[in-house]
C-alpha cells in the first residue's frame, strides 16, 4: 500500500467562456486566481487557477476554457460533483451569496451526517458546499467573503461509476480507508491528509457513459510532498500494473497521469514547487505567464487569447 498520498491536489475542469469562469470563482465563491498561464500541451487555451492565497495543495480548482466548446452529457466513469468545505453555520450565508449572484440549481440536504449546499457551476458543473467541523485550512479572505465563511479547500469529489469495486481497490491502495456506505455513495477517507481528505464512489450500474463537454471535470490531482515521493508512487503504481506516464514538470508541480478501472483520469501531484514560484505571492494570478517552452508564443498569445477583466 502506498503511504505517500496526502489527499486532494487539485480538480481540473473544462469550461467555456474564460471571463465568466473567472467572475465566477473570484467574485462569486470569493477564491483567489493564483495563476493565469495556458495548457501546456495545447497552449492556444488558457489554463487558470483558484484557490486560497499560495493556491495550497487541497484548495485549488483548475480550468481550461474553450470558447466553442459543447456542454457536457452527464453518465458515469466521471466526477460526478467537487464539493467545497465551509465552516459549520455558514451556508445560510452561502445561500443568500449564491442567491444573489443568480447562481442556479441551489438545494440544501446533508450527506454523511454533514449539511450541505448543492449548487451548479457556470457550466453546468456540480458543485456543493460542505459545513465541516474543525476545518483548520486558513481561506483566502480578500476576495469578498469574510473568514467566518470563506472556502476552506476541497471537501471531496464523488466519482461516479458502473462498478466501484476496482476503483475502491484502487483508492485502498492508495492508503484512503473505506468507511460506510449510505445508498449508493461508499465513502473513502485519507487519514492524515492535508484536509481534502475524501473521496465518495457512488456506484449507478444502469447509467450511460459520460460524455465530456463544459462542465466536465478532466482529473483529479492527488497531493504528494515531493519528487522522491512521486517516484514511490509511480513505482507502486506500475508494480501493481497501471500504465503510469513518466513525470512531467507543470511547472508549479511535476505530475503522472493514470487512467483508473473506472474510467476518471487521476493525477499525483507534487507540492513543490507552488505557484509562487514565477511570481510574488501579492501578485500571484495577475499576469499571464508562461513555461519556457512556449515563451516565444506570448505576442501570439496575447492577441488570441480571450481578455480576462477582473472587475471591482
Ligand atoms: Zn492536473
Amino acid at each position: 500500500m502506498i503511504n505517500a498520498i496526502k489527499g486532494l491536489h487539485h480538480v481540473t475542469s473544462f469550461a467555456g467562456d474564460a471571463q465568466n469562469n473567472n467572475h465566477f470563482f473570484t467574485k462569486t465563491l470569493g477564491l483567489r486566481r493564483v495563476k493565469k498561464t495556458v495548457n501546456f500541451d495545447a497552449p492556444d487555451v488558457y489554463h487558470l487557477y483558484y484557490g486560497d492565497e499560495q493556491g495550497t495543495p487541497g484548495s485549488v480548482m483548475t480550468y481550461f476554457p474553450f470558447p466553442n466548446i459543447g456542454r457536457a452529457t452527464p453518465g458515469v466513469g466521471e466526477v460526478g460533483r467537487t464539493l467545497f468545505s465551509v465552516p459549520k453555520g455558514s451556508l445560510g450565508y452561502w445561500e443568500e451569496r449564491l442567491t444573489a449572484h443568480k447562481v442556479g440549481g441551489l438545494s440544501k440536504d446533508e450527506s454523511f451526517g454533514a449539511k450541505q449546499l448543492h449548487f451548479t457551476g457556470v457550466d453546468g458543473d456540480s458543485f456543493a458546499l460542505v459545513e465541516t467541523e474543525g476545518d483548520k485550512r486558513a481561506p483566502w479572505t480578500q476576495g469578498g467573503v469574510d473568514g467566518d465563511h470563506a472556502i476552506r479547500g476541497f471537501h471531496s469529489t464523488s466519482l461516479r461509476l458502473r462498478d466501484e469495486g476496482a476503483t475502491a481497490e484502487l483508492l485502498k491502495f492508495m492508503g484512503y480507508t473505506a468507511q460506510e456506505k449510505r445508498g449508493d455513495v461508499h465513502r473513502f477517507v485519507m487519514e492524515g491528509g492535508n484536509g481534502a481528505d475524501v473521496i465518495d464512489l457512488q456506484t449507478l450500474p444502469g447509467a450511460a457513459m459520460a460524455r465530456a463537454g463544459s462542465g466536465t471535470v478532466h482529473h483529479v490531482a492527488f497531493a504528494v510532498e515531493n519528487r522522491a515521493k512521486q517516484l514511490e508512487v509511480r513505482k507502486a503504481l506500475m508494480d501493481t500494473g497501471y500504465q503510469v506516464t513518466p513525470v512531467i514538470d507543470r511547472d508549479y508541480f511535476w505530475a503522472i497521469y493514470f487512467r483508473t478501472p473506472g474510467g476518471v483520469l487521476f493525477e499525483v501531484s507534487t507540492n513543490e514547487p507552488g505557484f509562487a514560484r514565477d511570481e510574488e505571492l501579492a501578485h500571484l494570478g495577475e499576469g499571464l505567464r508562461l513555461p519556457k517552452q512556449h515563451e516565444h508564443l506570448r505576442a501570439m498569445l496575447d492577441k488570441s487569447l480571450q481578455p480576462i477583466i477582473d472587475a471591482a
